[in-house]
């Protein structure tokens, strides 16, 4: 089904429209039918009659038929946010970002994975609830400091991994700097407590021959480096960038 059926069916307006296209073609059909088909004396009477018993019948058929069209379009459409977001922080799912990155082999730029310092701590000390709300908010400055073109996707529980489309290691390690000085910086309240917490950022650069597993793992290796070294820092994998590689708070 097209993007733009798809797009009309989802309100009643396009599933009425719908079904008086069908309608009309049904009577066209039945007019065919009877003008070709009719043996009797009165042809022109048949011919006016036709239409109204195939309006009468077909309509609300029609109506039936294309109301669950329309719902299916709302399951699909609903499946596939749930297959490509995030329930908790609406960013992109991990089948989304492989599914993206697939589909765009040739894609270079810098993959950031970012993980947050001893979160398991917040868990233990103000509740999951407290959790969810921190890890809602890292995302959302995740997004607030990516561009449309950019992919910022859920990893698994507290990381995430932000793929910045065709951007150098110098700009990126700026941006990733943003990013976790902007978390550092942001109070959650919740239930009467703020909270805070930092992150720990590996970056790494994927070339468009290279493939995408190979710059997580590398990401990856310079974030375990970054949690090494004191945690709420940036770490390139040193390949990318030997002059300013390393942050620290
Ligand atoms: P480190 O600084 O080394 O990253 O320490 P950490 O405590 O952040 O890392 P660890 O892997 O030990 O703990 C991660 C915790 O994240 C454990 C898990 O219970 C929690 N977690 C995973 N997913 C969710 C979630 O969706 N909500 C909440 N509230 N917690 C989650
Ligand atoms: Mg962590
Ligand atoms: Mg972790």
């Amino acid at each position: 089904m097209s993007e733009m059926m798809r797009f009309g069916l989802e309100t009643w307006w396009g599933v009425t429209i719908a079904a008086v296209l069908t309608t009309m073609a049904a009577v066209a059909v039945s007019e065919a039918l009877v003008y070709l088909l009719y043996t009797g004396q009165d042809l022109r009477a048949a011919l006016r009659v036709g239409p109204l018993v195939t309006i009468i019948t077909a309509f609300p058929f029609c109506m039936f038929v294309w109301a669950q069209v329309r719902k299916n379009v709302h399951l699909n459409t609903e499946l596939q946010r749930l297959v490509d977001r995030d329930r908790l922080t609406d960013v992109a799912t991990r089948d989304f970002f492989f599914a993206r990155m697939r589909a765009e082999p040739k894609a270079y730029g810098i993959s950031l994975m970012i993980d947050i310092d001893h979160f398991k701590s917040v868990n233990d000390t103000h509740g999951h609830l407290a959790g969810d709300a921190v890890i809602s908010r890292v995302a959302m400055i995740l997004r607030q400091n990516t561009r449309e073109k950019d992919i910022v996707c859920r990893f698994g529980g507290e990381e995430f991994i932000v793929f910045l489309h065709e951007e150098g290691p110098q700009a990126a390690f700026h941006i990733a700097e943003r990013m976790r000085k902007a978390i550092a910086d942001e109070v959650v309240n919740f239930d009467d407590k703020a909270l805070s917490v930092t992150v720990s950022i590996g970056g790494s650069l994927k070339e468009q021959v290279a493939d995408i597993t190979r710059a997580i793992q590398q990401a990856d290796e310079a974030l375990y480096r970054a949690k090494s070294a004191g945690r709420n820092q940036t770490v390139f994998a040193s390949a990318i960038d030997e002059t300013a590689s390393v942050s620290a708070a």
